[in-house]
């Protein structure tokens, strides 16, 4: 019977004796991994220098290797018992995470890597890449102008053209203005906004803020200075973020598809001044619940539903000029605008239908998210 020949690391895996293996004498010959594993020592070297480039504490390992590799070594696999050898991908991981440990005195952590050692036996490359950090705070947006997401222009997808003054958006965004100040401070190559929910462009977003993660890629610093943008934050008076942290990944899942009731503050005018009897009738809302066909203004994006929300409770004051002042706290989803102009008939009721008039919501801010559930997590 010919006898097959494997390298050192591949024989050592196979721990009961077996009289069909036997030392190959060229690591290269080796039937399993045709001298692959020998290229661990030059992979390691080039990603543990990638490695100094940005800061990281743990870290995790990520092998491939061809299916080819998989065959050969199922096919001596089947001489021994499940029990009698360890698989090559097993233990490549392994001996680089002690090489790794060994080189840097830092610690494995599949779950919590703040670096990724990507040895590719297919291309032959490896690399060394830190994993993103994630910033958790709430924001301010004190601006009728700014959108939540970059948008990027119509016209030229984001290069910059004339009708977007070279800017590549259409709007400034609150994303842009956070990164700004974060993607630099952790010299991150790129820097996304996960948000709780959004308001409009023209929506201001006050009270205690709405939740955000801010995504940052690639970054080369992960615990700077938060006091820093902060103080940064501060001078911007269109956006701002506060209390903010770094967080594990499962913030952005949790940010992201938790749905929180909130409180506005609304401006209302109609075709005639209103009165305090319109506040009146406008309060008798509170506690009821409303029917929403999605709104004609956001068709093109969501699917024609009928929605039931509820209003928890409104309270009306007229201001100078025979307008009303609305503070309305609703279930979460509660499209606001259409709740006040009815949205031709679309919201039901609605207090344009209330007060027989057309009514038309001037101004509008959210005041207040009730998500005191994020902050048992942080
Ligand atoms: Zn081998
Ligand atoms: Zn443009």
């Amino acid at each position: 019977m010919k006898k097959i020949s494997l390298c050192r690391l591949c024989l050592s895996r196979f721990r009961a004796k077996n009289a069909a293996l036997q030392p190959a004498k060229l690591e290269n010959a080796c039937f399993i991994c045709k001298g692959l594993v020998g290229k661990l020592d030059s992979f390691l070297e080039t990603a543990l220098a990638q490695s100094k480039e940005f800061e990281w504490s743990t870290f995790a390992v990520s092998t491939s290797f061809s299916k080819d590799v998989f065959v050969r070594e199922e096919k001596v696999a089947d001489l021994f018992s499940p029990g009698d050898f360890s698989s090559l991908k097993n233990s490549l991981n392994a001996q680089a995470i002690s090489r790794i440990s060994a080189a840097t005195g830092k610690k494995s952590s599949q779950r919590f890597a703040e670096a990724t050692f990507l040895l590719d036996f297919i291309s032959g490359k490896s690399n060394a890449k830190p994993t993103p950090v994630y910033v958790y705070g709430h924001y301010l947006k004190f601006s009728r102008k700014h959108c939540q997401s970059r948008w990027h222009c119509s016209d030229c997808g984001g290069r910059g053209c004339e009708s977007c003054g070279g800017s590549g958006q259409n709007y400034p965004s609150v994303e842009e203005e956070i990164g700004k100040v974060l993607q630099p401070l952790f010299g991150a190559a790129s820097a996304t906004l996960h948000a709780c929910g959004r308001e409009d462009v023209d929506v201001r977003m006050l009270g205690n803020g709405r939740p955000f993660v801010m995504e940052l890629k690639d970054p080369k610093k992960r615990a700077p200075d938060l006091g820093v943008a902060e103080k940064l934050f501060a001078e911007n008076s269109d956006v701002r973020a506060i209390n903010i942290k770094t967080v594990p990944q499962y913030f952005v899942d949790a940010v992201c598809n938790s749905h929180f009731e909130k409180e506005y503050s609304a401006l209302v005018s109609a075709d005639r001044p209103l009165t305090a009897a319109d506040a009146k009738k406008t309060e008798s809302l509170s506690g009821t619940m409303i029917f929403q066909q999605t709104p004609k203004r956001v068709l093109a994006r969501r699917a024609d539903l009928e929605r039931r929300r509820k209003v928890f409770s409104i309270s009306a004051k007229v201001e100078k000029g025979g307008r009303l002042r609305l503070k309305i706290l609703a279930e979460a989803g509660t499209y606001i605008k259409e709740l006040i102009h009815s949205d031709e008939g679309r919201t039901k009721p609605s207090l344009a239908a209330l007060l027989s008039r057309k009514a038309a919501c001037d101004e509008l801010d959210v005041i207040g998210i009730r998500d005191y559930f994020l902050e048992t997590l942080a």
